[in-house]
C-alpha cells in the first residue's frame, strides 16, 4: 500500500485543495476519502471517557470528540489557511458561538464590528451582555476606532471582512498589530466572504479565523457547516470546550460533501470572481443602477486595501436602485437564472434585498457617525448578490430584464 502521509502534502493552493488531509485508504487502496459514519470506535486500550482525559493524539473514541472523515476536512482546511489547528462545527453560527463563549468570561470586554453577519451581530448584542460580557460595537473599517475602544479588560476583537451585507473591508494586519501591542487581546476574523483563496487572516496576524462552510468552501448549497482555525493550543482548548462540551460538531456526511467542494475551491473562486467582475461592470453602466459596491472595482472606497489584502475579490457585490422594494418584488417573480434567496457562495447565483431601516431595527441598531458610514455604503438598502458559476452574459441579461 502507498506510504503517503496525509499530513505531509505540500504544494500550491490547488494541489492542497485536492490532496491535503486525504490519503488512499490503507486497507482497500480507495483513492477517494471514506465516509465514516460510525458514532463510536472500538478501543484496545481501556481508558477514561472525560474530555479531560484527552491526550495529544488519542485515536478515535466517539464522533463528538473526533471522526476520521471530519478530521480529513479539518486537515485540508488547515493546509488552505496555513493553520496548525482546525475544529469543524455543524454550522457557521455554531463556530461563532463556540469561539465567543469558550474564550470570553464574565467581566471581559469584546470589541465587535458594527456591521457583520446578522446572526453574529444579534448574538453579540443580545446574548453576550446577558452573560456579563461587556461589548463595544464600532466601525472597524478604521483601525483608529478599534484602538480607541480598547480597555484594560478587552479580551477579543471580532471582525468580518468583507462585511455582510455592504462589502466594507477591515485591515486585518493593522487591527492585529493594534490589538497585540495593547496586550493579550485575541483577534477573530470571519473570513466567509473572502475564503482562503483571497485572504489568509492568520498569516496577517489574526489569532483565529472562522468560516461558514455552508458558503464558498462547501460551495454547492447542500451542506451546512462551520470551522474555526488557529494555533494547535487554541484549537485544542476549543475542541475540549466548544466541540466536546457544547457539542455542535459537524456530521461526517456533511464533512464528506464539503471536502468534495473544497477540491474545486481555487478554481471556483477564479470563475466566481470573473463572473462578479462582469456583472459589476454591467451594473455600473446601467442607467437604473445608482451605486455598485464590489471590492474588485476601482470605484470601491477601499479598493486599495482590497488589492493589498485579497488575492481574489470573491463574488459578493451589492447595488442600489431608486426603488429597491419594487425591484425586489419583480425579482422574486421574474428572475429566470438567478434565485431570489438568502445565503451565498453557491454555484447558483443568489440575490436578496436588504433594507437599511429593517437591518437597523433588527440586527445593527446604529446611529450617528456609524449609521452615516453604513449609509455611505448602503443608502436606503442594497441588493446583495452572490455571483455563481453561470455565464456572466446570462446573469446580466437576467438582471437587465428585471431592471427594465
Ligand atoms: C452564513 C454566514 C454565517 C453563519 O453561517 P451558517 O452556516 O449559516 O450558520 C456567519 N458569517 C457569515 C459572514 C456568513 O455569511
Amino acid at each position: 500500500m502507498s506510504g503517503r502521509d496525509n499530513k505531509a502534502i505540500e504544494g500550491g493552493l490547488r494541489t492542497l485543495a485536492v490532496h491535503a488531509g486525504e490519503a488512499p485508504d490503507p486497507i482497500t487502496g480507495a483513492s477517494a476519502p471514506n465516509l465514516v459514519m460510525s458514532s463510536t470506535f472500538v478501543t484496545e486500550e481501556p481508558g477514561g471517557f472525560s474530555a479531560h482525559d484527552l491526550s495529544d493524539d488519542p485515536g478515535f473514541l466517539y464522533t463528538r470528540w473526533g471522526n476520521p472523515t471530519v478530521q480529513q476536512l479539518e486537515r485540508k482546511l488547515c493546509a488552505l489557511e496555513n493553520a496548525e489547528g482546525c475544529l469543524c462545527f455543524a454550522t457557521g453560527m455554531a463556530a461563532a458561538s463556540g469561539i465567543l463563549f469558550s474564550v470570553l468570561s464574565q467581566g471581559d470586554h469584546l470589541i465587535a464590528s458594527d456591521t457583520n453577519y446578522a446572526g453574529v451581530a444579534e448574538l453579540i448584542r443580545d446574548t453576550l451582555p446577558r452573560m456579563g460580557i461587556e461589548i463595544s460595537v464600532v466601525d472597524t473599517s478604521d483601525v483608529a476606532n478599534v484602538s480607541a475602544a480598547i480597555k484594560d479588560n478587552t479580551r477579543m476583537i471580532i471582525i468580518e471582512t468583507p462585511a455582510n451585507p455592504i462589502m466594507r473591508l477591515c485591515d486585518i494586519a493593522a487591527i492585529s498589530d493594534a490589538a497585540h501591542a495593547a496586550g493579550d487581546i485575541k483577534v477573530v476574523v470571519d473570513s466567509t466572504f473572502a475564503t482562503p483563496v483571497a485572504t489568509r487572516p492568520l498569516d496577517l496576524g489574526a489569532d483565529y479565523v472562522f468560516h461558514s462552510l455552508t458558503k464558498y468552501i462547501g460551495g454547492h448549497g447542500d451542506a451546512a457547516g462551520g470551522a474555526v482555525l488557529g494555533s494547535a493550543e487554541a484549537i485544542g482548548a476549543l475542541r475540549l470546550e466548544a466541540g466536546i462540551h457544547y457539542g455542535g460538531v459537524l456530521s461526517p456526511f456533511n464533512a464528506w460533501l464539503i471536502m468534495r467542494g473544497c477540491a474545486t475551491l481555487p478554481l471556483r473562486m477564479r470563475a466566481h470572481e470573473e463572473g462578479a467582475m462582469e456583472v459589476a461592470r454591467f451594473l455600473e453602466d446601467h442607467p437604473k443602477v445608482t451605486s455598485v459596491m464590489y471590492p474588485g472595482l476601482a470605484s470601491h472606497p477601499q479598493h486599495e486595501l482590497a488589492q493589498r489584502q485579497m488575492d481574489n475579490f470573491s463574488a459578493m457585490l451589492t447595488f442600489q436602485v431608486e426603488d429597491g422594494p419594487a425591484l425586489a418584488e419583480r425579482m422574486a417573480k421574474d428572475l429566470q437564472v438567478i434565485h431570489y434567496a438568502v445565503s451565498l457562495g453557491h454555484h447558483r447565483s443568489l440575490v436578496f434585498w436588504m433594507g437599511t431601516d429593517d437591518l437597523m431595527n433588527t440586527s445593527f441598531r446604529l446611529d450617528g457617525a456609524q449609521l452615516d458610514s453604513f449609509r455611505a455604503y448602503a443608502g436606503d438598502g442594497v441588493f446583495r448578490v452572490s455571483i455563481g458559476l453561470e455565464d456572466g452574459v446570462d446573469l446580466c441579461a437576467d438582471l437587465d430584464r428585471v431592471l427594465g
